[in-house]
């Protein structure tokens, strides 16, 4: 049974994996949208204009091993918030949500915007100090150089620019479940949200 599940929330909420987890119980398709934002902000930090940087987007490009850092997460944000850019990948979203085997779309407007008809529409949160010391570990992780206070700072920067833009901005849709993971461990986030999809999910 071919579902679409759409699952949103601030930055380093735990949506990712969360998706990534419900994806792979359900076997269906995974598409982390934020990551079109990251390609499209990566490419105008050489001075491409955004909207043809959206335009021009190739597959590979969503595979670039320097997307997940601070300067092209910020750059998404900036990107994120011009309504053409976010037009320009509509097409790819929606056509990936209605994929025979079922979707899980993660994103900012995804049970909004993209897929407003989605069966399970999530909305995953979590306090801004926990959201920013998993952030701060995969980081660290990863060999960058910062601190708590600075992932703060840039995690409550993006989510405000993201909430506070005109078009399709950071919130939950009107019939999303709300997940909580500040209290959770990632296997107790993903059964919550495997249960909610299980409602939905007839074999
Ligand atoms: O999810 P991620 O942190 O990778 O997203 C990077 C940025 O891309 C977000 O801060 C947001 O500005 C933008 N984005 C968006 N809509 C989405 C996914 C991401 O505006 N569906």
């Amino acid at each position: 049974m071919a579902l679409t599940i759409a699952i949103d929330g601030p930055a380093a909420s735990g949506k990712g994996t969360i998706s990534r987890a419900v994806a792979e119980r359900f076997g269906f398709a995974h598409l982390d949208t934020g990551l079109l934002y990251r390609a499209t902000g990566l490419r105008t930090l050489d001075g491409t204009d955004p909207l043809s940087a959206a335009m021009s987007l190739k597959p590979e490009d969503l595979e670039a091993d320097n997307l997940r850092t601070p300067d092209v997460a910020q750059a998404a944000s900036r990107v994120a918030a011009i309504p053409e850019v976010r037009a320009a990948l509509i097409d790819f979203q929606r056509a990936f949500a209605r994929r025979a085997g079922g979707a899980v779309l993660d994103g900012r407007d995804i049970g909004t915007v993209i897929c407003p008809e989605a069966d399970v529409k999530l909305y995953v949160i979590a306090k801004d100090e926990v959201r920013a010391r998993r952030r701060l570990v995969e980081l660290l992780a990863k060999g960058h150089e910062t601190d708590f206070e600075t992932v703060l700072r840039d995690l409550q920067a993006r989510d405000a620019q993201d909430s506070a833009r005109a078009t399709a901005p950071l919130k939950p849709a009107q019939d999303a479940i709300l997940i909580d993971t500040t209290d959770l461990s990632i296997e107790e986030a993903v059964e919550a949200a495997c249960a909610e999809v299980s409602k939905k999910h007839q074999i």
